[in-house]
């Protein structure tokens, strides 16, 4: 069966969105990132890529690069929302949507195309109605395979559209070269330099017996596959969200535990303000902790029962803090820290009666009322709020 698949990929992401929200950054290089200092650069306008500068790129080698270059603080609350209308759009041309990241998604429109138009048509409607609904630019690429499709939704970037027919596919996938090919790092591209094959048209002409006796049977069968344009993934439309988490990266260490315990609680608030959101509650509870030597730690533990009640989770999570070796706490210096939910399971379910099980309800109507609180006066006041709360607990 020849299927239709879609690869649409919002350009510039993060980028997008703050030169969207800030109109005096448009047309101007912009990094988003924690600091102009530290860490690595999140996302960059395509003004800052002519630079040479892309994302995870140290930010002290992009301010390098272009000194005057602006550097923005992310504001995940800002491409969630943006994502999530994204994720809506993509969901009106068909139901196997296969999310890659917040910007980033396969479409199978293969049954849509009697209803709504052929590949080409439904690849035009998104782009316009991203362009209506969320003011970012969406690049799409439409392809028989998966491979094809995401190849053609970049190589015409920003802005691009990129059609590849089923009888145009090994003319489009044959000159480009072989790092385009999935799985192909760089041990893979010396390995087939050294055989003479750069090109994924090489790769093909290339017999396979000795394609597998250099690179092992599966590498060997899998590159031989795809370079004869024969992918047999399918769109897999998306699971339930398997864990919730918040992670920052601290602009000064941190080394006092009862900054980090008021940094965690908070953590613990947006996560839970994300369950709520979902309609979701957590059984269990990771805290992550980065040292200054950029050691990571992970320390995890199971709640009796689920929650998305926030100062239960941040609780939590600080007890872990607690509970950890003296050799762990004793002078240390945290660069990043993160409160994840996972095991979760849908709000409605039915659950288990603790004897705290009136406490842990009130906590979580708390919650409810908190983020009705915030949907109408703003996130700010109600993290406020809620720490004022905490030095009563
Ligand atoms: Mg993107």
């Amino acid at each position: 069966m020849v299927r239709t698949i879609l690869h649409v990929d919002l350009d510039a992401f993060y980028a997008a969105v703050e030169q969207r929200d800030h109109p005096e950054l448009r047309g101007k290089p912009v990094l988003v990132g924690g600091s102009a200092k530290r860490g690595v650069v999140a996302a960059c306008s395509y003004e800052a890529r002519t630079f040479g500068i892309h994302s995870a790129m140290p930010m002290a080698e992009a301010m390098r690069r272009c000194p005057h270059a602006i550097v923005v603080k992310h504001r995940m609350e800002r491409y969630a929302e943006a994502s999530e209308t994204f994720f809506k759009i993509l969901h009106d041309y068909s139901p196997e949507v296969e999310g890659l990241s917040l910007d980033e998604a396969f479409l199978d429109v293969t049954a849509s195309e009697r209803l709504l138009g052929d590949g080409p048509t439904i690849a035009r409607a998104i782009k316009q109605r991203v362009r209506a609904e969320t003011e970012l630019v969406a690049s799409v690429g439409v392809a028989p395979i998966k491979l094809a499709a995401k190849i053609a939704s970049d190589i015409d970037k920003p802005d691009g559209l990129r059609i590849v027919p089923p009888e145009g596919l090994l003319a489009f996938l044959h000159p480009l070269p072989v790092t385009r090919l999935w799985g192909v790092g760089e041990t893979t591209r010396t390995a087939l330099a050294t055989m003479g094959l750069s090109t994924i048209g090489q790769v093909a002409r290339y017999p396979v017996p000795a394609l597998v006796a250099r690179l092992g049977a599966v590498t060997g069968e899998h590159l031989a596959a795809l370079a004869r344009g024969e992918d047999s993934r399918l769109v897999e439309p998306e699971r339930d969200p398997v864990s919730v988490g918040h992670r920052e990266t601290f602009e000064t260490d941190l080394d006092d535990t009862g900054e980090l315990g008021v940094v965690l609680l908070d953590q613990a608030d947006r996560v839970a303000h994300r369950l709520r959101d979902a309609r979701l509650r957590a059984r269990a509870v990771i805290l992550t902790l980065r040292y200054d030597d950029f050691r990571e730690v992970t320390r995890r533990t199971t709640l009796e029962s689920a929650t998305s009640d926030g100062g239960l989770l941040g609780r939590t999570a600080i007890g872990l803090l607690a509970r950890l070796p003296v050799e762990d706490r004793r002078g240390m210096r945290i660069r990043l820290c993160g409160v994840t939910a996972t095991q979760l399971e849908p709000r409605d379910a039915p659950r288990q009666l603790g004897f705290d099980e009136a406490a842990r309800a009130k906590g979580e109507r708390l919650g409810d009322t908190l983020d009705k609180v915030a949907a109408k006066f703003g996130q700010t006041s109600l993290r406020r709020a809620i720490h004022l709360d905490r030095k009563d607990d």
